[in-house]
């Protein structure tokens, strides 16, 4: 389908966040549309994991609006936890349950806060394992796993509540650099099935293969956005120009 007649999944308009006197976002206008998947850059500190923690509704907004597949989320009103069940997120540190095996991280969620059935979330889980290529780690506890697998487990459990869209904060800035790569392919793998991405990374080869779009941030506003190619062979502003060369 051609992007234009896609859904939006997410619009954010003028959103604004500040913690006490910092203004972390300002005005931010953003939107990604089902199937999309949306690379976020820029330096640290320039507001990106505020940016999807708003999303999710980890942080919230202090004025601006989010709507969600259409719904314009009011945290006030709206239960946040089944707007968080369409969204879920992936972060840096993984954050694994370190008491729970593999497959109990992946049906907590499920069981606890979606009320399914036991059998059905251990069955759905065990499926969930065997896409992110873990089944053979079902029983081990996290401890006893690799980085690259502790994150593929942390995907796995994410996509255990069937969200419509997916969050990757740096998913894989942790890791050793041979573990990169697996990740990635995880995570390739769900673009490629239509999932609806937005992924704060500095894996450009990532953002190049995969991404529909990137969108450059600095200093809480977004300065430029484009395709991959247009912004990393063609940046038109020279803050990203800058900011690329430090990275590259
Ligand atoms: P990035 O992910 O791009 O590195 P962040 O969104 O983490 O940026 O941070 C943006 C700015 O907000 C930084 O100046 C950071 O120190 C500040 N910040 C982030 N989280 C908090 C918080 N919970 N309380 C106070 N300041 C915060
Ligand atoms: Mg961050």
């Amino acid at each position: 389908m051609i992007l234009a007649e896609r859904n939006e999944m997410i619009t954010v308009n003028k959103l604004n966040k500040f913690f006490g006197d910092l203004h972390v976002l300002k005005d931010i206008d953003f939107n990604v549309k089902e199937s999309e998947v949306v690379v976020l850059i820029g330096a640290s500190g320039s507001g990106k994991s505020t940016m999807l923690r708003c999303l999710n509704f980890l942080e919230l907004k202090n004025s601006g609006e989010i709507i969600i597949r259409g719904e314009n989320v009011n945290p006030k009103r709206d239960n946040l936890n089944q707007v968080r069940q369409k969204v879920g997120m992936v972060f840096q540190h993984f954050n694994l349950f370190p008491h729970k095996t593999v497959l109990e991280n992946v049906t907590e969620a499920p069981i606890q806060v979606k009320k399914m059935a036991k059998a059905s979330a251990i069955k759905e889980g065990k499926d969930l394992l065997e896409k992110v290529g873990l089944a053979d780690k079902e029983n081990d506890f996290p401890s006893r796993l690799s980085g690259g697998q502790k994150q593929r487990v942390a995907i796995a459990r994410a996509l255990a509540m069937k969200p419509e869209i997916m969050l990757f904060d740096e998913p894989t800035s942790a890791l050793d650099p041979e573990l990169v790569g697996e990740v990635l392919q995880t995570m390739k793998d769900l673009a490629y099935e239509g999932m609806t991405m937005v992924v704060v990374t500095h894996e450009m080869g990532f953002a190049k293969e995969v991404a529909d779009r990137v969108v450059y941030m600095h200093d809480g506003k977004i300065v430029e956005t484009g395709h991959p190619k247009e912004v990393f062979d063609n940046p038109k502003e020279e803050r990203t120009q800058r900011f690329l060369s430090s990275i590259l």
